[in-house]
């Protein structure tokens, strides 16, 4: 197993810098700051980096997306092992539903219907979603198959899930979402 990239006490002192919304018009998963940022797998896997040149898209830093199943986008290398040994497809490649840049998933909402098999995805710019974050099992297998420790599985960060879900707001008019106490 690969050493995790993000610690345990990741959330302590942090604040949601976006949301992704389920279409189910319940779930969603926090977006949060960044993590390994540009020291991250993402940014030093030659497939990723000719994946973006392919697309003429700069690579930037994307922070981690989710709290209990967290995945530190910079470090996601669309390896896919989570899709493969994930029970209830907690996973999608997030660009088989939208084919947008991964900085304009910030604030969006998804369906849910994107592809979730190990070998789906668009291309290697395409991260792995845990749009169903709220179906997890807690089974681990998604974070010991990782091959660059991406994945954090942690069932206590729930509380700052619900503490974020108390304190966000989506600033008006700015498009910035931002948290506040
Ligand atoms: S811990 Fe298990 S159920 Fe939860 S996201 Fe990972 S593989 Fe899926």
């Amino acid at each position: 197993m690969a050493d995790l990239v993000i610690s345990e006490d990741f959330f302590q002192d942090k604040e949601p810098s976006g949301k992704t919304s389920h279409g189910d018009g319940e779930n969603f998963h926090w977006i949060w700051p960044v993590n390994t940022g540009k020291n991250g797998a993402a940014f030093s896997d030659d497939e990723v980096k000719a994946a973006y040149a392919d697309r003429g898209e700069e690579q930037v830093p994307l922070g981690v997306h989710g709290t209990t199943v967290a995945v530190d986008w910079d470090s996601c290398i669309a390896a896919g092992s989570c899709m493969s040994v994930c029970p209830v497809q907690t996973f999608q490649w997030y660009r088989t539903e939208q084919d947008v840049a991964a900085t304009a998933v910030v604030d969006a909402t998804f369906e849910g219907t994107g592809l979730t098999e190990q070998d789906e995805r668009l291309d290697k710019t395409d991260k792995s979603m845990p749009i169903r974050e709220h179906d997890c099992t807690v089974c681990m297998a998604c974070q010991e198959a990782c091959p660059t420790g991406a994945i954090l599985i942690e069932q206590a960060n729930a509380e700052f899930h619900e503490k974020a879900a108390g304190t966000y707001v989506k600033m008006e008019g700015s498009g910035n979402p931002h948290a506040h106490d």
